[in-house]
């Protein structure tokens, strides 16, 4: 059971980004993927999630056997892939609650109803984890939301939707170290054998909190280098200037 991507290729308005990109993500395990600006990591997850930018021109990724490209985007997310910029930034006039709730819903078989009771309490537990005032539930989604409590209503949802394969692009970008850590511990909750993640960071930061099994290198569209969570230390202090030697050699 894995999240399965082989030989990736992919276009933005005819140029090629992905140039034949393969990992394997397999459930109960955390992947980092690190790699300069601009060398595609944002085009992974967003070819994952089916945004229509991006043609998909060879290669494959299935979830659990499951040819992802098959589905339309909201199946995918029915069917366990989480990314959380595939959410509206702001839903005005809708609480935070009733999104949720509409959310569970949707991944319910025909005719099974939420039981409210049980899902006020769970999403109450899951804020708690969050350090999510309560207040939250009843403001309509992400509006007037500062940046950093945009990033927990995100991994609240993530908790919520309780996914396979759940995807953070840059999850940590403008969080203050406390925010941070909050959202590191909503995902470590979430840290179990029938999940598995992928996290896509530029900063070896976020990674003290999160600790990734394994850590790739991306370089111009490809996975250049893999290894252990010693792997982001590395490139932290050294940065990616290996890239260029191993080009030039
Ligand atoms: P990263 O997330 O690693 O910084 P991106 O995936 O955002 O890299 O970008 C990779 C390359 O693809 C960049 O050269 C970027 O300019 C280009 N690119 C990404 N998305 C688009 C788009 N929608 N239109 C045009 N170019 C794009
Ligand atoms: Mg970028
Ligand atoms: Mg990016």
């Amino acid at each position: 059971m894995s999240l399965l991507i082989e030989n990736l290729h992919a276009n933005v308005d005819g140029t090629e980004i992905l140039k034949g990109l393969s990992l394997e993500i397999p459930k109960g395990e955390v992947h980092a993927i690190m790699g300069p600006n601009g060398s595609g990591k944002s085009t992974l997850s967003k070819v994952l999630a089916g945004h229509d930018d991006y043609e998909v021109t060879a290669g494959s990724a299935t979830m659990d056997g499951e040819n992802l490209f098959d589905l339309e985007v909201d199946e995918r997310s029915r069917a366990g892939l989480f990314l959380a910029f595939q959410y509206p930034a702001e839903v005005p006039g809708v609480s935070n609650a009733n999104f949720l709730r509409a959310a569970r819903q949707a991944r319910l078989p025909k005719g099974e109803e939420i039981d409210a009771v049980k899902f006020y309490h769970e999403m109450y537990e899951k804020m708690d984890v969050l350090e999510m005032d309560r207040k939250f539930t009843a403001r309509a989604v992400n509006e007037g939301f500062s940046g950093g409590e945009k990033k927990r209503n995100e991994i609240l949802q993530m908790m919520m939707l309780a996914p396979k394969y759940c995807l953070l692009d840059e999850t940590d970008s403008g969080l203050d170290i406390d925010a941070l850590k909050v959202v590191a511990k909503g995902v470590n909750a979430m840290r179990s054998p029938d999940r598995g993640f992928l996290v896509i960071t530029h900063y070896q930061r976020l990674l003290d909190y999160i600790e990734p099994d394994y850590v790739h290198v991306m370089s111009d569209g490809k996975i250049v280098k893999s290894g252990d969570k010693s792997l982001a230390l590395e490139l932290e202090e050294n940065g990616y200037d290996f890239l260029k030697e191993e080009v030039a050699a």
